[in-house]
């Protein structure tokens, strides 16, 4: 006889239910890693769900804006426990969670009193789409999406690279570039003319987070959305920006736990995988305690340092956890085989050039310049 669980609201990481949710979360996400008739991995709408359910869309604003006002390293704890259980579905709560940060303190008192409440209930759906002004074709002479001023707003002309959940937000939260090299950060409604989701990426892993490009052609937004600027380099203002931050380092170690855990189930039939098992929770135990102090706001080591360290570990670990598998861990379906795809994906994930060049230089065996 199957139980129901009754979703009850997370008041804090140490929250009975934050385990209940992600007990739910893992055993949904092995069916992520399989396509539909349509050849698409599906979208993981009963995980959003049961997040919206469980509160988790509140953490990450404050009291005055509807939310639940955790500090950082309690969104940090948060994190470690949702990516431990199914990386696409915390994934994904990031983009969305940074477009709900951007409109909540942007001071752009319309967009807010329009988004902020659907988006906390999870009735809607925003995403970013701003890697092209900090880590994507930052090498092109032309910006890929350029911003052209009028009386009423903006007109938008070009494509945003990656947009996470394109193809279902209601709204997404964009950067564009002026003629004169300033910057705007804008939300645009998606069922406005010329706005265009293209069909999603087909990718590594994380498909289920239907990635692609969106595309703009002479999308006029109204200024009653924009959120910031024209400035220039509208990304260093900051309003709600996690960039390049903690987070990706929190995914990481959150992955790396599931891949240690899956390496201490086994060992408990064979022995000989303990003292590795124990290294890697070791390190990544070291890993977390200056994780937690940094989103504490003592920082021990810096940002791009912590970010190599947790990206090394989350491909060894996944990878030791293969091994330990063996051969059925190489069968799709298998969380392992998923897990190292999934670990791919930080070598590549808002990385700065300081740590793509340090991930090529250990890579290759040879000291970091
Ligand atoms: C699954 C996934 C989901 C994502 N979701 C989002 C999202 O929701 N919102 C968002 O804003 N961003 C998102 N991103 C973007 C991400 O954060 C990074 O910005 C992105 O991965 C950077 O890769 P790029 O290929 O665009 O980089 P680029 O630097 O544009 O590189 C692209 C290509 O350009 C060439 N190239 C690179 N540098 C140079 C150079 N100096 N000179 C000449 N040629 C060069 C190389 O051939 C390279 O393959 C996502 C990315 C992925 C993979």
């Amino acid at each position: 006889m199957s139980v129901t669980i009754e979703p009850v609201e997370i008041r804090s990481p140490e929250d009975p239910a934050l385990e209940q949710l992600c007990q739910q979360l893992r055993e949904l996400s092995d069916a992520l890693d399989f396509q539909d008739e349509n050849g698409q991995s599906p979208w993981p709408q009963r995980q959003l769900d049961l997040c919206a359910q469980y509160g988790v869309f509140r953490w990450f604003l404050d009291e005055e804006f509807g939310g639940l006002g955790w500090s950082d390293r309690e969104l940090t704890e948060g994190y470690l426990a949702l990516s431990s259980a199914c990386q696409t579905t915390t994934f994904i709560i990031t983009q969305r969670t940074g477009a709900c940060r951007r409109i909540a303190l942007s001071g752009n008192a319309f967009a807010r009193e329009q988004l902020i409440a659907p988006l906390l209930n999870g009735s809607q759906f925003s995403t970013v789409g701003i890697s092209h002004l900090t880590t994507s074709r930052r090498h092109l002479a032309n910006p890929v999406l350029a911003a052209e001023e009028t009386d009423s707003g903006f007109i938008l002309n070009g494509f945003s690279p990656w947009v996470t959940g394109g193809i279902h937000a209601d709204t997404i939260v964009v950067g564009a570039e002026l003629e004169d090299g300033r910057q705007i950060l804008t939300v645009v409604p998606t069922d406005v003319s010329g706005v265009h989701a293209e069909t999603p990426a087909d990718l590594v892993a994380l498909s289920g987070s239907h990635t692609g490009k969106v595309s703009f052609t002479d999308v006029h937004v109204d200024a009653k959305w924009l959120l910031a600027g024209p400035i220039e380099n509208v990304m260093a203002a900051g309003i709600g920006a996690r960039t390049g931050g903690l987070q990706t380092s929190t995914l990481a170690l959150g992955l790396s736990g599931a891949a240690i855990e899956f390496i201490f189930s086994e060992a408990e039939k064979r022995p000989d995988l303990l003292p590795p098992a124990q290294a890697l929770r070791q390190e990544r135990e070291s890993l977390k305690q200056i994780l937690l102090q940094s989103a504490s706001g003592d920082e021990s080591c810096g940002t791009e340092t912590l970010r190599q360290h947790c990206n090394s570990l989350v491909l060894r670990s996944t990878q030791a956890a293969l091994s330990a598998a063996k051969g059925m861990g190489f069968v799709t379906g298998h969380p392992v085989g998923r897990w190292c795809r999934e670990a791919l994906f930080f070598m590549v994930w808002s990385c700065p050039q300081p740590v793509v060049n340090a991930q090529l230089c250990q890579l290759a065996g040879i000291s970091v310049e």
